[in-house]
C-alpha cells in the first residue's frame, strides 16, 4: 500500500548522531585510580569518528568481528559505538573466562582485531599462540607493544594520527554485536544482536514503566560490559543523553559507594552479589544516597531483604529485572501496577521479589512437563518461552541446543510459574532444580528465604545424591563476619521450618568462608556441587 511510514533503519548510527546533536554537553566519567576522566558526548563522538578511519586502517571490513576486552571505561565505550557504526561487529569477550575458553571463543568468532586494557597484556600474550582469527592487538591505555614475540598497537597513536572518517551507510538487519553465553553447558555459545534489535532495546529501556531511564539520571552500570552490553545502559545512555558514570576495575563495595556518591549517580545496576557486598558496607558506616532513586537487580533472583533495605533505610526503589544474554538482555520487569500501591507493605514485597511482567515487545508463555502450555495460576510449573524482536533466533554459528529455538520461541530453560496477573516468578534454572523422589524442590526459593536471615551474607542451596530419593538440599552457608561460628545447623534448618514443607529443609548445612561466583559474578553452583558430589548426608 502507498503512503505507509518511511522505512527508516534503525542502527546504532542513529544513536551516536542523537548523542552528538542533543546532547554534546553531557559527560562521560570514567572511574581511574586517581580521580576521574571526565569528558563530554562532544569529544566522545569526535574519538569515535576518528575510530571508523583507524578500524579501516586495521583492514577491518563490514561484518568483521572485532574483540574487546576491558573493563567499563571510555575507551571501551568508544568501541561500543565505533565497531557497529564502521559495519563491523562489537565482540565483547569476558574477561574472567579461563584462558582456554577465550581461546575457544575468539577462535569460533573469528576475531580479526582485539582491543584490550593495557592490565590484560600478560594475558594477550600467552593467548595468542592459541588464536587463529587475530592479525592485530590494540592495548587501549598506554603505548604500543613491541617484544619479540608480542606486538600491540597503541590505541591512543592510533586515534592521534588519524582524521575522522565518513560513517558507511548501514543495513538495520546488519549485525552489530555478539556476545557469548557463559556455557554451563557445553560449549560457551555466540549471541548475534543486530543494530535494529540494539535500538529497539535501547527504546525499550527507556519507557517509564520498564527501567524509566531518561536524560536527566546519572547511570552507573557496575554491570560489566561484557554481560550482556552491560544490560543495553550505554546505548540508552547515549540515546536519551544521560550522564554515564563508568568505574572501571574499582568494583569493591566501598570504590561504588564513593562513586555513587561523588558523581551523584541516580540509577545503578549489578547482580544481586556486588549489593550483598554494598549493604554489608552500608550496615557499618553511614553513607549518603540521597541522589540514588533505583538500584536495578537482576541475573539471579533478588532477596527480599535486599529490596526491603534500600526502600526502608533509603526509599530507594529496587527495580528486579529477569533477562538473560539471549534476550538483549531485558525480558521482564518487576513493577507493581498502579492498583497493588494500596497493599500492605508486606504483600508488595511479595510481588516485587518476582520477575515481574514481561515489557512490551516480549512475548511470554511457560511448557509444562507434559508438552502444554501451563495455565497462569502462579502454582503450575513450566519452562519459560520468550519471543521478541531482541529475542536471540539462534546461536551464532553452530547448531548446538537449536532444539532451544523452535516454532519462534526461545526455551530459557528457566522452570517459572506465571499468577493471573502475568507475574513471572523463577523457581530455578532447570538444571539447578532438586529433584528429591519424583518431585522438585526449587533451591531458589530456599536461598531466597536463608538470605533474609540476619546472621547470613550468603547462602547456595544444591542438589546432593541421595540413594532413596536421588537428590537432596544442602544448604551452603556464609555468615556475617560478626557471627562466624556461632550459629549453629539447627538454627539454619528451624529458621526454614515455618516456610517450607518439611520434605523441603535441607538435610545438612555446610559453614564456608565464600561461595564461589561465576564469571559475571553470580553464585557458582556448578562449581558447589563439583565440590560437594562425594558430600555423605547424613541418615535419615
Ligand atoms: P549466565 O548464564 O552467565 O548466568 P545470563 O546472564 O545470560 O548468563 O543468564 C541468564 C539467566 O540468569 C536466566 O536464564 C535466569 O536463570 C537467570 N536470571 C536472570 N535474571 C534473573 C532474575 N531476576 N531472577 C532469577 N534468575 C534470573
Amino acid at each position: 500500500m502507498n503512503g505507509l511510514m518511511m522505512d527508516t533503519p534503525l542502527t546504532i548510527q542513529m544513536i551516536l548522531e542523537r548523542a552528538r546533536t542533543f546532547f554534546p554537553k553531557k559527560e562521560i566519567v570514567t572511574k581511574l585510580a586517581n580521580g576521574v576522566h571526565r569528558y563530554t558526548y562532544k569529544d566522545f563522538y569526535h574519538r569515535v569518528a576518528k575510530l571508523i578511519t583507524v578500524l579501516d586502517q586495521l583492514g577491518v571490513k563490514n561484518s568483521d568481528r572485532v574483540a574487546t576486552f576491558a573493563w567499563n571505561n571510555y575507551r571501551h565505550l568508544e568501541l561500543y559505538f565505533a565497531i557497529p557504526c564502521s559495519g563491523a561487529v562489537l565482540h565483547t569477550l569476558n574477561i574472567r573466562l579461563a584462558p582456554d575458553q577465550l581461546a575457544y571463543i575468539i577462535n569460533h568468532a573469528e576475531d580479526q582485531v582485539i582491543f584490550f586494557d593495557a592490565m590484560f597484556a600478560p594475558l594477550m600474550k600467552q593467548l595468542k599462540p592459541h588464536l587463529k582469527s587475530v592479525k592485530q592487538f590494540v592495548v587501549m591505555d598506554g603505548g604500543a607493544i613491541e617484544d619479540d614475540d608480542f606486538k600491540a598497537l597503541s590505541y591512543e597513536e592510533l586515534i592521534e594520527a588519524a582524521a575522522e572518517g565518513s560513517f558507511p551507510e548501514l543495513k538495520e538487519d546488519m549485525a552489530a554485536g555478539l556476545c557469548y553465553t557463559s556455557g554451563t553447558t557445553g560449549n560457551p555459545k555466540g549471541v548475534l544482536y543486530s543494530h535494529r534489535s540494539l535500538f529497539l532495546h535501547s527504546m525499550a529501556m527507556t519507557m517509564k514503566d520498564n527501567t524509566g531511564l531518561c536524560e536527566e539520571d546519572r547511570i552507573l552500570p557496575i554491570v560489566p560490559m561484557f554481560h550482556a552490553n552491560a544490560w543495553g545502559m550505554p546505548y540508552t545512555s547515549a540515546m536519551i543523553g544521560a550522564t554515564l558514570v563508568l568505574p572501571n576495575q574499582f568494583m569493591q563495595p566501598i570504590d561504588i559507594l564513593k562513586l555513587l556518591i561523588e558523581e551523584k549517580v541516580t540509577v545503578t545496576a549489578g547482580v544481586p552479589t556486588i549489593w550483598i557486598g554494598v549493604i554489608q558496607l552500608l550496615e557499618k558506616e553511614q553513607f549518603d544516597l540521597s541522589n540514588l532513586r533505583v538500584v536495578l537487580i537482576g541475573g539471579s533472583a533478588v532477596p527480599a531483604s535486599i529490596i526491603d533495605y534500600f526502600d526502608r533505610k533509603y526509599s530507594i526503589a529496587v527495580l528486579q529485572a529477569w533477562g538473560m544474554t539471549e534476550t538483549s538482555p531485558l525480558g521482564s520487569i518487576g513493577r507493581l501496577k498502579s492498583y497493588m500501591q494500596s497493599l500492605s507493605k508486606q504483600e508488595q514485597l511479595a510481588i516485587k521479589t518476582k520477575q515481574g511482567i514481561a515489557v512490551p515487545c516480549i512475548e511470554i508463555r511457560a511448557i509444562g512437563d507434559n508438552g502444554q502450555v501451563i495455565e497462569w495460576d502462579g502454582k503450575s510449573l513450566g519452562e519459560l518461552q520468550v519471543r521478541g524482536p531482541w529475542v536471540a533466533s539462534g546461536y551464532f554459528n553452530t547448531d548446538e541446543r537449536a532444539e532451544a529455538f523452535r516454532d519462534g520461541w526461545f526455551s530459557t530453560g528457566d522452570i517459572v510459574t506465571i499468577d493471573a496477573e502475568g507475574y513471572i516468578s523463577i523457581a530455578d534454572r532447570a538444571k539447578d532444580l532438586i529433584k528429591s523422589g519424583g518431585e522438585w524442590i526449587s533451591s531458589v526459593d530456599l536461598e531466597l528465604a536463608l538470605l533474609g536471615h540476619p546472621k547470613i551474607r550468603e547462602a547456595s542451596v544444591i542438589a546432593v545424591a541421595h540413594e532413596k530419593w536421588v537428590e537432596r538440599p544442602l544448604a551452603c552457608i556464609v555468615l556475617k563476619d560478626q557471627f562466624k561460628g556461632q550459629v549453629s545447623s539447627e538454627e539454619i534448618i528451624d529458621f526454614l521450618r515455618d516456610r517450607f514443607a518439611s520434605w523441603w529443609l535441607p538435610d545438612a548445612v555446610v559453614f564456608i568462608d565464600e561461595i564461589p561466583k561465576t564469571s559475571v559474578g553470580k553464585f557458582d553452583k556448578k562449581q558447589l556441587r563439583n565440590q560437594y558430589k562425594e558430600f555423605k548426608l547424613p541418615e535419615k
